[in-house]
């Protein structure tokens, strides 16, 4: 039996398990899919808001402030890529610089530190390709980007170095509670126990709270759609650019990547499924907002489109509390932009002001917050390069040409907590496939890859789990 179970493996349950790790508690995190982060971690923005978008006094405000200052750390620890680029909104109008004002005071009141306007000519000459229309901005110091999958990942495999358990493709259905202790049941009748349950099921956790009898919020879809233009485009831009918030939202940002590459997006739809696929509608929309921020934006350079869905909350918070109607079930739902700035902020509070209301924390003597960065090949010099294969000829093979990826790392993710067992999973570990070609040349070479080293047939290897195999039959 476990003491602490949570369900959902996106950044905000995977930071939980990771803080949980580092007590001496038996912990366990259940992910419906067949990879962690396949949630709206895994399709972000992975901007590191600086915090003066929320209206004070909020759990957004408070959480993406703490969550900010904490993350150049975190990613440290973690090994993961993060980068103090710095945000600009932008202003195109007197009435735009009048919002730029008050978004500097709500900043300061929730105590985002670094904030400034600065006029148009300063504007221009730090970012060079923003458009002749723009009359000013709010810089904003501490803006950061991370690459979002990259941090859940690590912080799930660091939590599993440090002890804890995972299960995938776990689908949560029914809960039951017996003398205390809930019984979690999958739709293929797996079943875990535990004393306390944390949901951070995202788009799902309405469903989950509903399992215990909590009908407290509802839990809509709003898809957000991207562009990705190739490495070559990633210094387009020195910043993250922002659009001055209406009504309406905050608009599409262009920004840089952690991994050097151009992002363009996301557009803003209600949805009534989690459904992701790309429109033409949407792009275009995408398209035209960009063309308004920046003089020839390249879009030649577009590599893929894809889209994610926000979780967004009816009480138009984050909500990160015990459930009035389950005695030891902490909801943490509602977790929208800035969730994955926040994650590092909730994960501490949980585990330190809620989950220890319930159970005795005492710290782990040998936990170890550390996990090393993974190797990426194509970023050694040719002598650490050849010092690697010397070790393991592994390395010596290429197995994605576009982004330079060796069998050496694919082996590696499969291997490494959590194990990579489907095409997906090995391309957010390694890049493998997400380049020029998308993986048209080095797909069937993963698969083989996976294959031999989990023994699973070569005809049950997935793209992204079940019902995306890659192969339906045999043709001679
Ligand atoms: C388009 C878009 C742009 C965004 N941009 C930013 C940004 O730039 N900066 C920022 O700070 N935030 C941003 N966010 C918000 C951020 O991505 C989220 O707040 C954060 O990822 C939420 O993480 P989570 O762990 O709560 O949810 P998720 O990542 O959705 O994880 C929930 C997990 O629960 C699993 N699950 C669901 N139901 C069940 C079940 N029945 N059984 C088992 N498992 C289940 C899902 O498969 C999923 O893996 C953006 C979000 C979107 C969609």
């Amino acid at each position: 039996m476990y003491d602490v179970t949570v369900i959902g493996g996106g950044v905000v349950g995977g930071l939980i398990l990771r803080k949980l790790s580092s007590y001496d508690l038996k912990i366990c995190l259940l992910e419906k899919s067949s990879d962690v982060c396949m949630g709206q971690s895994k399709a972000n923005s992975g901007i590191v808001h600086a915090g003066f978008d929320a209206k004070e006094g909020t759990l957004k405000a408070k959480f993406n402030v703490l969550g900010n200052k904490m993350m150049q750390k975190t990613a440290e620890e973690l090994g993961v890529k993060y980068i103090n680029n710095g945000s600009l909104v932008v202003a195109f109008s007197e009435y735009d610089l009048k919002t730029l004002e008050e978004l500097k005071i709500r900043g300061e009141k929730n105590g985002v530190g670094g904030l400034e306007i600065i006029d148009g000519e300063t504007l221009k000459s730090i970012e060079p390709n923003i458009s002749d229309n723009a009359v000013g901005a709010l810089y904003a110091k501490s803006g950061g980007i991370v690459c979002p999958y990259e941090l859940t990942i690590a912080a799930i495999g660091n939590a599993m170095d440090n002890g804890a358990d995972l299960k995938l493709d776990f689908n949560v259905v029914k809960i039951e509670k017996n003398g205390g202790i809930f019984c979690i049941f999958s739709d293929n009748s797996e079943r875990v126990e535990t004393k306390i349950i944390i949901n951070c099921a995202g788009i799902g956790s309405e469903k989950i709270a509903n399992l215990v009898g909590d009908y407290s919020f509802k839990i809509g879809g709003r898809k957000g759609e991207y562009i990705l233009l190739d490495r070559e485009s990633g210094n387009f831009v020195n910043h993250t650019l922002f659009f001055t918030p209406t009504e309406k939202g905050k608009g599409i940002l262009v920004s840089g990547t952690v991994d050097g590459n151009l992002l363009l997006g996301p557009t803003a739809e209600e949805i009534e499924n989690d459904d992701v696929s790309t429109t033409s509608e949407g792009l275009s929309v995408i398209m035209k907002k960009a063309s308004e921020m920046c003089k020839n934006v390249p879009f030649y350079n577009t590599i893929t489109s894809f889209a994610g869905v926000r979780a967004y909350c009816d009480k138009h918070d984050f909500i990160i509390e015990k459930s009035k109607a389950a005695d030891n079930f902490i909801n943490c739902v509602g977790i929208e932009s800035p969730g994955l700035t926040s994650a590092p902020a909730i994960a501490e509070y949980v585990a330190e002001e809620l989950v220890s209301d319930m159970i005795k924390l005492t710290k782990k003597a040998c936990f170890n917050p550390v996990r090393r960065a993974d190797c990426f090949f194509r970023n050694l010099s040719d002598e650490e390069k050849n010092a690697v294969i010397e070790k393991d000829r592994s390395f010596g093979h290429i197995v994605c040409r576009c982004e330079k990826v060796t069998e050496g790392e694919i082996i590696a993710a499969v291997r490494n907590n959590p194990p990579a067992l489907t095409v997906d999973a090995v391309k957010r570990r390694t890049r493998a496939g997400m380049g020029r070609c998308q993986g048209g040349f080095c797909q069937p070479s993963v698969a083989e890859i996976i294959s031999r080293e989990t023994g699973i047939p070569f005809d049950k290897i997935t793209k992204c789990g079940k019902g995306s195999e890659l192969l339906v039959g045999k043709t001679k």
